[in-house]
């Protein structure tokens, strides 16, 4: 008999925001396929006999999500509890719903075990509420990094400014010049609060502070680099206004502005 493919978030990092679930589940695979994600801390948590990372390879390159899904499928035909663990939330900006219907077309059964998403707790451990009374009532979540072999953006940049909304960019340390560049020309306020969480959780974590305009100037000199959140909107003040008393993370006096 087949054995049962677990779809696990691992929140973003920390090893303390695993679910309950996550870390029993982790504890009774026979082998975890993960990437770098889920952080140094909570991978070097899991025995490295049974860990295999699927994610950058030495040289750079990615694994191939096709290996994934053959690996996936190998290892639970061959009678494998098998854990695919995945940074934040394996539904979001993922690829766990493809893994999903790649198993269901091969007849294996899945478990999806919902993970503490960085698109959401990456700004909070800022200080950064994604909603706010004050400030907006709804949130986007987009990719910054989109696929390459598209000809045109699938995102449309000048609707997400007219929504007034919160702006959450997944994957978007590298285009930042572009989609600040594209909101500004749909007319969004120049001083737009924007904030960059760096590595969010982790003992490392970094925060950039400015706005739509500076916002480039403040991860080039701070040189931010992925993983990080780009979240926009009136929140991303709100840290400012909590930092001093907000005990996520390290000193506020080290934000980058
Ligand atoms: N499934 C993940 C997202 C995967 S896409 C989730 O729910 O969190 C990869 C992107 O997630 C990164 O480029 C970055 O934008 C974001 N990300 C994941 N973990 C992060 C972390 N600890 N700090 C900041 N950003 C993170």
């Amino acid at each position: 008999m087949s054995g049962t493919v677990y779809l696990v978030g691992s929140g973003p990092g920390d090893p303390e925001l695993l679910t309950v679930k996550a870390q029993r589940l982790l504890e009774e695979a026979d082998v975890v396929l993960h990437d770098k994600l889920p952080g140094p801390e909570l991978l070097g948590s899991i025995p490295a006999d049974k860990r295999e990372d699927v994610g950058k390879r030495a040289g750079g390159e990615w694994t191939p999500q096709e290996y994934t899904n053959r690996r996936l499928v190998e290892l639970a035909e061959a009678g494998h509890t098998v854990v695919r663990l995945k940074g934040g939330d394996p539904f979001v900006f993922g690829r766990g719903g493809e893994e999903a219907e790649h198993l269901a077309e091969h007849g294996i059964d899945f478990e999806y075990v919902p993970g503490v998403t960085s698109a959401i707790a990456g700004p909070g451990v800022a200080g950064i509420p994604v909603t706010h009374r004050d400030h907006t009532s709804s949130v986007s979540f987009v990719t910054g990094h989109e696929d390459p072999t598209k000809d045109e953006s699938a995102i449309d940049w000048a609707a997400l400014a007219d929504t007034g909304g919160t702006i959450v960019v997944l994957m978007g340390v590298g285009k930042l010049p572009m989609y600040t560049a594209e909101l500004l020309s749909a007319g969004m306020d120049p001083e737009t609060p924007v904030a960059l969480v760096e590595r969010a959780t982790w003992p490392d974590q970094r925060i950039g502070l400015g706005t739509l305009e500076t916002i480039v100037e403040v991860r080039d000199d701070a040189g931010i680099e992925p993983p990080a959140i780009t979240v926009i909107g009136g929140v991303a003040a709100t840290r400012s206004r909590v930092r001093a008393f907000l005990k996520n993370g390290p000193d506020p006096g080290d934000d980058a502005e």
